[in-house]
C-alpha cells in the first residue's frame, strides 16, 4: 500500500464537466485524486500524472466493488468522496415518460450513489475525518414541466444526504450536498441524446455557471476545519431565479 500523507479524494464521473473540474481543483489543492468514469481515457487526460484514473460504472455494483477494492489496496483510506456521476435523460411530460430514461436516471443518480457510498464507507472510516460530497441539484427541491424523472432522482439524492447525516452522526464524517442550477457541461447533450442544438438552447442568452464555479464550491466545503459541516451549497447563475424562471437576452 502506498503510504500517503496527502488527503485522498475519490471523484466519480471525473471524465467530464463538474467531476473533471473538481478532480483538477482537488489535485491543485494537494489531494491525491482517484477519478472514476466509464470513459477512462478522458479521466486519464483530466488527472494527468498527478492523479489516478480508474474505470468505473457506478450502475454496475461489481465495477464499484472492484474500483473501491483497488482504492483500498493502494491508499488504505478515503478522506473525501465526491459522488458526482449522474445526469438527466429526456424532458418528456410524465404522460409520455420513457421507461428506459427513468430507469437510467434512477440507476446512475440514486442506485449508483448508494453502491459507491456503501462500498466507500469502510475506507472513509479509516480517515481521520471523512467527507461525503453529493452533487445534487436545484432539481432536488424545485420542479419543472418535463422534469419529473430528473427532479425525482435529485429529490432522492437530497433525502439520502440528509439521512446519511443522521446515520453518521457521532462519527467524524461530514456530509455536504452541492445543489447547482444551470451549468454548461455535457449535461444537456446527454439529456437530449446528442442533439447539440437542443443542448445549446438551454444556455442561450444567459451566462450559465461553469464546471469550475461548482468545483470551487466543492473545494470550499472540503477545506473547512474538520468540525465544520457545510450541509448544503445552492449555487445558480444570476439570471436563474428558479429551474424555469430564467432571464435571457435575445
Ligand atoms: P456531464 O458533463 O455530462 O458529466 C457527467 C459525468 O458523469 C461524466 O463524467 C460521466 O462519465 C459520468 N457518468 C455518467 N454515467 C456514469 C456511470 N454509469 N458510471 C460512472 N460515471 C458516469 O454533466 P455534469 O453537469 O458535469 O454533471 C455532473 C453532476 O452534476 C450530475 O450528477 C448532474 O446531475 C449534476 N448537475 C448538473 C447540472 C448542470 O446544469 N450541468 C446542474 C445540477 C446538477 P462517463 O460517461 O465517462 O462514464
Amino acid at each position: 500500500m502506498a503510504a500517503t500523507r496527502r488527503p485522498v479524494a475519490v471523484v466519480t464521473g471525473a471524465s467530464s464537466g463538474i467531476g473533471a473540474a473538481t478532480a483538477r481543483a482537488l489535485i491543485k489543492e494537494g489531494y491525491t485524486v482517484i477519478g472514476g468514469a466509464r470513459r477512462i481515457d478522458r479521466v486519464r487526460r483530466v488527472v494527468g500524472e498527478s492523479g489516478v484514473a480508474m474505470e468505473l460504472d457506478v450502475t454496475d455494483e461489481s465495477s464499484v466493488k472492484r474500483f473501491v477494492a483497488d482504492v483500498g489496496k493502494r491508499f488504505g483510506r478515503i478522506d473525501v468522496l465526491v459522488n458526482n456521476a449522474g445526469g438527466a435523460l429526456g424532458l418528456d411530460p410524465l404522460e409520455r415518460a420513457k421507461d428506459e430514461d427513468w430507469i437510467g436516471m434512477w440507476q446512475v443518480n440514486v442506485l449508483g450513489l448508494m453502491f459507491v457510498t456503501r462500498a466507500c464507507l469502510p475506507l472513509l472510516r479509516k480517515a481521520k475525518v471523512g467527507h461525503i460530497v453529493n452533487v445534487g441539484s436545484i432539481a432536488g427541491f424545485e420542479t419543472y414541466k418535463g422534469g419529473a424523472g430528473y427532479t425525482a432522482v435529485k429529490h432522492a439524492v437530497r433525502a439520502i444526504s440528509r439521512t446519511l447525516r443522521l446515520e453518521l452522526n457521532g462519527e467524524p464524517i461530514r456530509v455536504t450536498e452541492i445543489a447547482p442550477g444551470l451549468v454548461e457541461t455535457e449535461f444537456s447533450i446527454v439529456r437530449f441524446k446528442g442533439d447539440k442544438t437542443a443542448a445549446k438552447n438551454v444556455y442561450a442568452g444567459l451566462k450559465p455557471l461553469t464546471a469550475d464555479d461548482v468545483a470551487d464550491c466543492i473545494l470550499f466545503a472540503v477545506t473547512r476545519p474538520p468540525h465544520v459541516d457545510i450541509d448544503e451549497i445552492v449555487v445558480r447563475p444570476v439570471a436563474q431565479a428558479t429551474t424555469f424562471q430564467v432571464t435571457r437576452k435575445t
